[in-house]
């Protein structure tokens, strides 16, 4: 068990001993972090007793809900079974290919292979390395730049951060890393103008057809996308986007990559985003809801035409020492098993999603200082504005939206700020009664924070 300590011992020693990952040192020991103790379906407790309903499924992760005992009896198992053995050097073992069966089955049809790693990042990096080898092996050395999206999130890695598009992570560390360049995301409500939104998804879709004749499309390896950005906030594309992007890649033959560590595994109704949107990718790179969070996992998903290739082409040089992991897998396959055979998918699909989407839009629509509202499946935002009527944004981009999100953190409620978007994505298994003290709370909280805007001399 672990040691008890009180909340003021367990902040001290958290300050005294542990850097937080994007964080402001400093402030955060100043304030004392909330000491999150245990878990259970949508919520969280923390060392104070406060039951906070968690409207981000951890980092948008916990799809299947915290404190299900049947994972945590596979992982005891398999612990107990073969704790580790690598897939390096001719061996396997039974949990890393049984996962690897039943990705197969859910995967769209044609995607055969998965390639292991432990995180996200991880999964973006393998990503890179693979499309670059694999236009070596094709004998086009020279095709190696890969197009991200500004305001993109691909992890935290160097390669990861390099192809995501978030400035104020390139400025340390002097990202990108040379062959990566980035274009402006599909966003209408900001640079949509007075297009609809189905003119701007092909302008849009045109701005990736400018960048590959830009840098040359003999030298453009790959677009890379996350279907809806997540930690961009919730930037949901106009529907004539991807299939626009997927017919210029295809026409200048540039492999196109979905990054699906968000929308993956059920987020938005369908297993993968790309299914929801339209198109298909020749990779596609997951993981977060691969495992519910429950460990680290993640997968990269080869496409027919990447895996011949790579296949064909000899040694791949890449791995890591925990790829496939035999806890780690076992326990993601029994979260893949229990989201399919549990119909926690189709119901995203078919009923709770819905019934987020037409509540979501119901409650939040009627604010003065709340526009786009937006939302597919379980992952849904709105964009806390000045001036609905002009749309005009806040100035200081992400002051307003921190300010609500302490309120809502102050009222037990976890939903995420980024920039002035406010986002949500909670547990799939969120039940209808959930949802509407979830939304109840949000609205009073938002009451609060108009009252504070004014009180500011915001508006
Ligand atoms: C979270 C995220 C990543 C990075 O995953 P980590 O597990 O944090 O490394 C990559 N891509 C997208 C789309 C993500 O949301």
């Amino acid at each position: 068990m672990m040691t008890q300590r009180s909340t003021e011992q367990w902040r001290a020693l958290d300050a005294a001993h542990h850097l937080h990952p994007f964080s402001d040192t400093k402030s955060l020991n100043e304030q004392g972090a909330r000491v999150i103790t245990h878990a259970d379906g949508v919520y969280l407790w923390d060392s104070e007793g406060n039951k906070i309903i968690d409207g981000m499924a951890g980092l948008w992760c916990v799809n299947i809900g915290y404190g299900r005992k049947d994972l945590a009896e596979v992982a005891k198992n398999q612990m107990e079974e073969l704790a580790y053995y690598n897939t390096f050097f001719k061996t396997t073992h039974p949990a890393v290919v049984e996962l690897s069966t039943l990705l197969a089955e859910v995967a769209p049809e044609g995607f055969e292979h998965v390639f292991y790693t432990n995180s996200g990042s991880e999964s973006v990096d393998t990503m890179i390395r693979m499309v670059r080898c694999y236009w070596d092996i094709k004998g086009q050395p020279q095709k190696k730049t890969l197009i991200g999206r500004w305001n993109g999130y691909h992890g935290s890695t160097i390669g990861g951060a390099s192809l995501g598009g978030m400035s104020y992570m390139h400025e340390q560390g002097d990202l990108p890393i040379p062959g990566i360049v980035h274009v402006e995301q599909p966003w209408w409500y900001k640079h949509g103008k007075d297009m609809t939104p189905e003119e701007f998804g092909i302008q849009a879709a045109r701005w990736v057809e400018d960048k590959i004749l830009e840098v040359g499309p003999d030298k453009v390896a790959a677009f890379v996308g996350e279907p809806i950005q997540g930690a961009g906030g919730v930037i949901i594309p106009p529907s004539t986007y991807w299939p626009e992007i997927e017919r210029i890649c295809r026409k200048y033959d540039v492999l196109l990559v979905a990054d699906e560590v968000i929308c993956g595994f059920g987020r938005t109704g369908e297993w993968f985003g790309h299914e929801r949107f339209g198109f298909t990718p020749d990779i596609f790179t997951t993981a977060k809801g691969l495992s519910s969070g429950y460990l680290p996992i993640g997968a990269v998903f080869v496409g027919p035409r990447v895996a011949e290739g790579l296949i064909a082409g000899g040694d791949f040089n890449h791995g890591f020492t925990y790829s496939g992991h035999p806890v780690a897998a076992a326990v993601a396959r029994a979260n893949v098993a229990a989201l399919r055979d549990e119909g926690i998918v189709a119901a995203v699909k078919e009923d709770i999603g819905p019934y987020m989407q037409k509540r979501w839009r119901e409650v939040f629509s009627q604010f003065e200082h709340v526009d786009d509202v937006r939302g597919i499946g379980l992952i849904q935002a709105f964009t806390l504005v000045k001036n609905k009527a002009t749309r005009e944004l806040f100035p200081n981009w992400g002051e307003i939206g921190t300010l609500c999100r302490d309120i809502f953190f102050k009222h037990n409620l976890i939903m995420r700020a980024c920039g002035d978007h406010i986002v949500a994505a909670p547990p799939l298994v969120i039940s209808k009664d959930e949802i509407e003290q979830l939304l109840a709370t949000a609205a009073e909280c938002l009451r609060e924070f108009e009252q504070a805007l004014k009180d500011k001399g915001l508006v």
